[in-house]
């Protein structure tokens, strides 16, 4: 395997960054996932645009332009000759002596990996369904930036797969649900509105989330962004989630309870085909 590191295209065994790299010792540093699919990059100016957006709002200068990112981007997948995977991308505030606040002249560091991923395992999983199991929102404030400090994601991701679960979702103290994981989080209403968290601060504005989002009203599905509670959820039709690795899945059970007919439901079929025909239009896949 190839990885991009500050220019240089290295085997990844060989690929290092230095030990007081902000990202390293602060976390200091944003990241983006990309979809590969035949080779092509799904949705990519989105990604590029969002990871311009969270790198403004820490003010990490921009490593290099959308448009050279994209070129070195295309050079890492051909690399690693990834036809169908995912493509990371992260950037920190760079390496400095060990200090909390911005360092004066910091050079960020960019680096980029890509790893096969055979979506069909995802074409799978939609016909069974995934399960959720819930736990206490315990995320800082600005979830909207893509932001590399994960540890509340990570230990959330090991409970649900403790618990033989696919996803975790967080829940507030008023009982609704921000967003799982690593996914956004979705609940088809009896009366086949499609509800979702608005995309404020208090979420990761998923690139799939919005892709979803445009499909349905093209599909005229009515689509309602309000936040929603685990009780909403077990009492809906259906549940699922989207991101760019799943990226739509049906919930079939929240901790332990059946959504719905407790099996996949027609609505997040009919969007999930809507999304792979997207999928196809934009890659050939
Ligand atoms: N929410 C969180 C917390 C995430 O980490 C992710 C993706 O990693 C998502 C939602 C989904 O975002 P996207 O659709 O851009 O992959």
């Amino acid at each position: 395997r190839i990885a991009y590191v500050n220019g240089r295209l290295v085997p990844i065994a060989d690929a290092t960054v230095h030990i007081e790299d902000r990202g390293f010792q602060f976390a200091d540093g944003v990241y983006e996932v990309v979809a590969v699919l035949n080779g092509a990059m799904l949705d990519w100016p989105q990604h590029a645009a969002r990871f311009g957006r969270s790198l403004r709002e820490l003010s990490i200068t921009a490593p290099m332009s959308e448009a050279a990112l994209s070129i070195v981007a295309r050079r890492v997948l051909a690399a690693n000759r990834i036809r169908d995977g995912l493509l990371y991308v992260q950037a920190t505030r760079g390496a400095a002596r060990r200090d909390h606040p911005f360092p004066a002249h910091a050079v960020p560091t960019l680096v980029m990996t890509a790893r096969p991923f055979d979506f069909r395992v995802r074409t799978a999983q939609q016909k069974t369904g995934i399960s959720i199991v819930t736990q206490p929102e315990n995320r800082w404030q600005r979830r909207d930036i893509k932001s590399i400090a994960l540890l509340p994601n990570v230990l959330a991701k090991q409970s649900a797969r403790n618990a033989r679960a696919f996803e975790a979702w967080f829940v507030n103290p008023d009982g609704t649900v921000s967003e799982g994981a690593s996914t956004n989080a979705w609940i088809v209403r009896k009366d086949g509105t499609i509800v979702t968290h608005p995309a404020s601060e208090s979420i990761l504005h998923g690139v799939m989330r919005g892709t979803l989002l445009a499909l349905a009203r093209e599909h005229q599905i009515r689509v309602e962004e309000a936040p929603f509670t685990v009780a909403d959820a077990l009492d809906a039709a259906e549940a699922f989630i989207t991101s760019t690795s799943v990226p739509c899945l049906p919930v079939i059970s929240i901790d332990g309870n059946p959504v719905g007919s407790g099996v996949p439901g027609p609505v997040t079929a009919r969007l999930a085909e809507a999304l792979w025909a997207e999928v196809e239009r934009q890659t050939g896949w």
